[in-house]
């Protein structure tokens, strides 16, 4: 399948040959028809799958060839809500892309900045609005935001929207919608409450699943060290020295945890930011920034602030701490591996943290291989014998069929050296 054949117009398919995509991804391939068609849609997808192409690409379309430009002041006809702002920046950015060869105009709207130059931004009028939704109901109470002219509403990430108690402020954003319009419907988990709103929000969907959340991408390779926790720093200091590990992301349970771990790795002269709710805006975005220039090698993230952050050809993920939802591990090592690259995940178990590493293999239904030889083993407690256990992998490399041989060389000898030293 081309994307000609999905009848998208030449600017647009002018804007992905820039963007260098060759085919469309599956939900592409599956959404694309029905939402030129006027369709209301429920896509059980997760990032990486290409969704935001999946449902900007039409939008783009639809509003770029309707009847009789608009005169006057742009009126909002689109509006994109999204649980982050990370996120509603990385949309901005790919409708800025997709769209580049048409004249429509897109603004974002996000908390955590100053509020006069989204005032602005309303004030001139824009076609696309992505927003997340606390700063869109504080301008929408000011009186900045009139969505009557609304025609496509997409509700992207909807279950982390209301895992993050947004809500009422959906409710209240969507009442002032034009009722008939198409709605875009995307969320990566089914939970019931989700179930429901679909219900209420959406007139004869096309449903589309892609990837059920339980299953792990096969070309990510997963292993797993057991670790004290004293000593998982010292041990991703030692991962790290392997220098082909160009560009990671670090899961830390706790944002207090996440300044703990740029701290560390700052001290060993590892580059490394951190990103999380407690930053400013600016801080957070000047951290992706940096990180997807290459000028900063690992973003230590908590899951709400990475939720969304596309960050393209990530070859690592690594999970300092083990998630106590099973289901965000496999969100969180979605990030890399994505559109068709292979990517590998680490992750690190201490002792309390072997019960939520159970859960997770439940839902994987699969074992995630241990790596047994390295420099820092677990000594508090044994961990139960796992089933799958391989000697210390080349964790740098793509998944590849000679990946379980065991290290050696200067890196090897080095941490070997180092392991004897300690005891
Ligand atoms: P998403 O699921 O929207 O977060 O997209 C995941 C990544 O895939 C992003 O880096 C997109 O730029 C990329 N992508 C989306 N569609 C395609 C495509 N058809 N071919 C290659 N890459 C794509």
């Amino acid at each position: 399948m081309t994307f000609e054949q999905l009848q998208l117009i030449p600017p647009i398919i002018k804007a992905i040959a820039k963007e260098n995509y060759t085919q469309p991804t599956p939900i592409q391939e599956q959404a694309i028809p029905p939402v030129l068609a006027g369709r209301d849609l429920f896509g059980c997808a997760q990032t990486g799958t290409g969704k935001t192409a999946a449902f900007l690409l039409p939008i783009i379309q639809l509003l770029s060839t309707q009847q009789g430009p608009p005169k006057g002041k742009r009126v909002i006809r689109s509006l994109i809500l999204t649980p982050t702002r990370e996120l509603a920046i990385q949309i901005s950015d790919n409708a800025k892309s997709y769209g580049c060869f048409t004249n429509l105009r897109c603004g974002v709207i996000v908390g955590g900045v100053t509020q006069r130059a989204q005032e602005q931004l309303l004030e001139k009028g824009t076609d696309i609005l992505i927003a997340t939704p606390g700063r869109l109901i504080d301008l929408m109470n000011q009186g900045f935001v009139d969505l009557r002219h609304v025609q496509i509403l997409v509700l992207d990430e909807a279950d982390r929207m209301l895992d993050m108690g947004f809500i009422h402020d959906m409710k209240r954003i969507i009442a002032k919608l034009p009722a008939k319009r198409q709605t875009l419907f995307f969320s990566a988990t089914m939970p019931s409450e989700i179930t429901s709103l679909v219900n209420t929000l959406l007139k004869n969907p096309v449903k589309i699943e892609i990837t059920p959340v339980s299953s792990t991408a096969e070309r990510i390779k997963q292993v797993l060290y057991y670790v004290d926790k004293p000593n998982k720093l010292p041990l991703l200091i030692d991962l790290l020295q392997d220098k082909s590990i160009a560009s990671a992301i670090v899961f830390t349970r706790t944002k207090h945890g996440a300044d703990r771990v740029v701290r560390g790795l700052t001290k060993a002269k590892i580059t490394a930011q951190a990103i999380h709710g407690d930053k400013s805006q600016n801080a957070r975005q000047a951290a992706l920034n940096n990180f997807k220039s290459g000028a900063t090698r690992l973003l230590v993230a908590t899951d709400i602030a990475a939720r969304g952050i596309d960050v393209e050809e990530l070859s690592h993920v690594i999970n300092f701490n083990l998630p106590n939802i099973a289901e965000t591990y496999v969100h969180r090592i979605g990030r890399t591996g994505r559109a068709g690259l292979s990517g590998i995940a680490i992750s690190f178990c201490e002792n309390e943290e072997i019960p939520y590493l159970k859960e997770i293999e439940k839902l994987t239904k699969q074992r995630i291989p241990v790596i047994a030889d390295h420099p820092y083993p677990m000594t508090l407690t044994k961990p139960e014998p796992a089933t799958v256990t391989v000697d210390r992998v080349k964790v740098n490399s793509a998944p590849s069929k000679d990946d379980t041989r065991g290290h050696s060389g200067e890196a090897g000898r080095r941490r070997r050296r180092r392991s004897n030293a300690g005891k």
